[in-house]
């Protein structure tokens, strides 16, 4: 071998160190407790392919099917045949603040929603899933205390998987999954809905960011992520305010998922 040749080998390896790293920084940055960026996930299709474990690259599976253990129908394709849908998505409530006024956003556009809520949240809140249940929306779990789930023991895992709220669909914390969770998941009767659109709102950029962030990855059968608790939600009830007369202009409608209540 040249020298010549040599170093050129060795300039290759060192790049591909380098991209492998920031690959790896890339995947970590985006395992903190949320999304890093706005993101857009397209991929209406489910699958069940396995991904690497907790990369947000995934945006819905559906377990596969296996005899004796029925899998519910997939909760958005469910309800979307057709139409221009955007599906809207409220995390880590009930809250009593935030949730009515998320509530009567919606109806005002005559909007739906899911709510994927906290145990702990339903259990001090009480009343408040029943008022979301009433308005025509649903409810999917979001575990009991907002754990990682991947970083549990096995018993702790099962426990926030299988004592949460009662519902068909499943959005672990942090969108933090791997195999052990999706097989949790679909061992209590659920289905993992992650989400296609994070407008970001829980770091609270502006309504005003907010609000283009969702309107510039609107696109129909998405799945937008927001948060109904977990801190002050002024920004997301206002940025709501703003953006769902602009895409009912545009001919979306909001249909609840289909997460069957048990
Ligand atoms: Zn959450």
């Amino acid at each position: 071998m040249t020298r010549k040749f040599a170093a050129f080998i060795t300039t290759m390896v060192a790049l591909a160190a380098l991209g492998g790293w920031m690959m790896a920084t890339a995947v970590g940055q985006q395992r903190q407790p949320h999304p890093a960026a706005a993101t857009t996930k397209a991929s209406s299709t489910p699958t069940s392919a396995p991904t690497p474990s907790g990369t947000p690259t995934q945006t819905q599976t559906t377990p596969p099917s296996t005899p004796g253990n029925p899998v519910p129908p997939n909760p958005t394709t469910s309800v979307a045949s057709g139409k221009k849908v955007l599906f809207l998505t409220f995390d880590d409530g009930p809250d009593p603040t935030w949730t009515p006024q998320v509530l009567a956003t919606l109806a005002k556009y005559g909007a739906h929603a899911t709510f994927f809520e906290l145990g702990e949240m339903q259990s001090e809140h009480s009343g408040l899933r029943e008022q979301v249940l009433a308005a025509g929306n649903a409810i999917g779990s979001h575990s009991i205390s907002h754990p990682q789930l991947t970083r549990l023991s096995a018993a702790q895992r099962h426990h926030q998987i299988f004592d949460g709220p009662r519902s068909t669909c499943f959005r672990p914390p942090y969108g933090a999954t791997n195999a052990k969770v999706r097989a949790d998941i679909k061992a209590a009767g659920m289905v993992q809905v992650l989400w296609d659109v994070d407008p970001r709102d829980w770091a609270r950029p502006g309504t005003s960011v907010i609000a283009h962030n969702i309107l510039t990855h609107a696109k129909s059968g998405r799945i937008v992520l927001m948060h109904d608790g977990g801190g002050n939600r002024a920004q997301t009830v206002a940025a709501l305010e703003q953006v769902l007369p602009v895409l009912k202009a545009q001919g979306y409608t909001f249909p609840a998922m289909n997460c069957q209540q048990r």
